[in-house]
């Protein structure tokens, strides 16, 4: 490997960079690794903890109006920077910049909830509760809290966590994922321009070994994770056994039901987006289309066949590209791998998407969009999450039998249904057994100001990311009962339970 850069860490609003161990960062479309990052050590996440606890006194005691005007300009800049947060997204990511640009605006979102921070946190007041008393509950900063995010959505699932997390007064260390962490890093350092008292949000690059500091320092109040379900799992069970708040989000397998009665050029238009966006690298993406009658599953095999046709795969800069590459070669020989013991495990190929030629760009990690048909459950592809441009289709005879399916999976992040029947989509949405439910949208991922969160195994905890459920995961409830006894009133002892 050439001399390449550094990406260190930033503590105590500084860069850092004292480690001894790197990783490599790949251009995945060009397949080159163009620069390294900084590993943490036990030392430099300790160093980060103490900057944020050092920082937190005064952070927790300045006004809720004043810690979102810090919020209120690093939205502005996150605007006026938007170009270069998509170039780093797409140099180490892949994904094309029209998609940067809407991961990007959904971060955004969440960091104009946040300016909400004197609205969120007014708390609860009840007046004469009792003779002269009132109560009231306040929302106080936990502390210290810790962040630990996926390569997939490097600017936006971080701004799940930090925006809201400061502006509820605590101060943060986020712990981006190694393989590309520059977008994450630039936009943090942006806080600074935007005000935010040095040692309050500090990132610390780095692998397993500074995610188990964070685990285990008891500075650390609460976790929030985003990333598959076996690290969820265990970050949430090691949080919780060091006594910490935690709430881990996994993978996922979404399926979309396709109605007989759906409008089938809408199914498919948006099944294209759904299931190949991103590579089909985000945890909302539809993986599964299970058509109900070989009417539909025979009409969305063909439409989707004719549609795929035109579907470009190529570097992010390229504007006219669909999707780019998938994260790393070992991830594209995975995914590959998934589309080959279908086709051994009886599936038909359809479309096969494995060792696409881009031009220009021939070590680069690119799968194809692929579209398998005739999937049963048993198949390790509809088992697993892939994570890559793969629509598998699966044929079942009526509804029941599609929720079924979708109810059985370990997964229940997202799922949508496709049909112009009303009473059929009330009664998916009532019963099905997935925490984010779309009808006749594909990605139903919640606005800012309400909740993300799936259910089964594709989350670990009680509350889920950002809104309403993200101001509760940080903060704790503090009720206060207050009495001032009317001058010259008194009261003699009661034995009784007050009432
Ligand atoms: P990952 O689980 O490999 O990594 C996530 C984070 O955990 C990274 O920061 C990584 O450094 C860290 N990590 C990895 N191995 C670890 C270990 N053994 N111990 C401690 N920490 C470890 O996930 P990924 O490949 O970066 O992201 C893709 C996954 O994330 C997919 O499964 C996807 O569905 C999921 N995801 C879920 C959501 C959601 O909201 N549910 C959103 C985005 C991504």
């Amino acid at each position: 490997m050439n001399e390449v850069n550094v990406i260190g860490h930033l503590i105590n609003g500084e860069m850092v960079n004292d480690d001894v161990r790197t990783q490599a960062v790949f251009n995945p479309a060009t397949g080159i690794a163009e620069k390294k990052v900084a590993l943490a050590s036990k030392q430099t996440v300790e160093q980060a903890i103490s900057a944020a606890q050092a920082a937190f006194p005064a952070w927790r005691n300045t006004p809720a109006i004043k810690r979102a005007r810090v919020m209120f300009r690093f939205k502005e800049l996150l605007e006026q920077n938007a170009d270069t947060i998509c170039r780093l997204i797409g140099e180490e990511h892949g994904k094309i910049s029209h998609d940067a640009a809407g991961e990007l605006q959904r971060g955004i979102e969440n960091v104009e909830y946040a300016c909400g921070a004197p609205e969120l946190l007014k708390g609860e007041h009840s007046k004469n509760v009792g003779p002269n008393i009132d109560c009231w509950s306040e929302f106080q900063p936990l502390g210290v809290v810790a962040g630990i995010t996926p390569f997939n959505f490097p600017a936006m699932v971080p701004m799940w966590m930090f925006p809201l997390a400061i502006v509820c007064g605590n101060c943060f260390i986020l712990k981006p994922s190694e393989r590309d962490p520059s977008s994450t890093l630039y936009i943090a350092q942006l806080l600074k321009e935007a005000g935010l008292p040095d040692g309050v949000m500090n990132v610390v690059n780095g692998d397993k070994e500074a995610v188990d500091v964070l685990l285990s320092d008891e500075r650390i109040k609460a976790v929030s994770f985003v990333g598959s379900t076996p690290i969820a799992e265990y970050i949430y069970a090691t949080a919780n056994a060091n006594g910490k708040r935690c709430q881990a989000l996994g993978g996922a397998k979404n399926h979309a039901i396709i109605m007989p009665d759906a409008d089938m050029e809408n199914a498919v238009n948006q099944l294209l987006g759904a299931a190949f966006g991103s590579s089909g690298e985000r945890c909302m993406a539809l993986s599964v289309a299970v058509a109900v009658g070989d009417e539909a599953a025979d009409a969305l095999v063909e439409k989707m066949t004719v549609a795929m046709k035109n579907l470009s795969v190529g570097a992010h800069d390229n504007a006219s590209n669909d999707f780019g590459p998938v994260i790393t070669q070992a991830h594209k020989d995975k995914v590959e791998g998934y589309i080959t013991s279908a086709q051994t495990q009886g599936a038909k190929i359809v479309v096969d998407g494995r060792q696409p030629q881009v031009k220009g760009y021939e070590n680069g990690f690119f799968v194809g969009a692929t579209l398998i048909d005739g999937v049963t459950p048993e198949m390790d592809s509809y088992v697993a999450e892939i994570f890559g441009p793969v629509l598998q289709v699966m044929r079942v005879k009526t509804m029941q039998e599609a929720m079924q399916l979708i109810n059985d999976h370990e997964y229940g992040n997202g799922t949508c249904i496709f049909t112009r029947d009303g009473e059929a989509a009330r009664y998916f949405s009532d019963n099905i057994q997935v925490g984010m439910v779309g009808i006749n949208v594909p990605l139903p991922v919640p606005v800012a100001y309400h909740s993300f969160g799936g259910w089964k195994r594709s989350l670990f905890g009680d509350l889920h990311a950002y809104g309403p459920d993200g101001v509760r995961f940080y903060t704790k409830r503090k009720t206060i009962t207050q009495r001032w006894p009317s001058s010259g009133v008194r009261e003699g002892a009661s034995f009784a339970f007050p009432s």
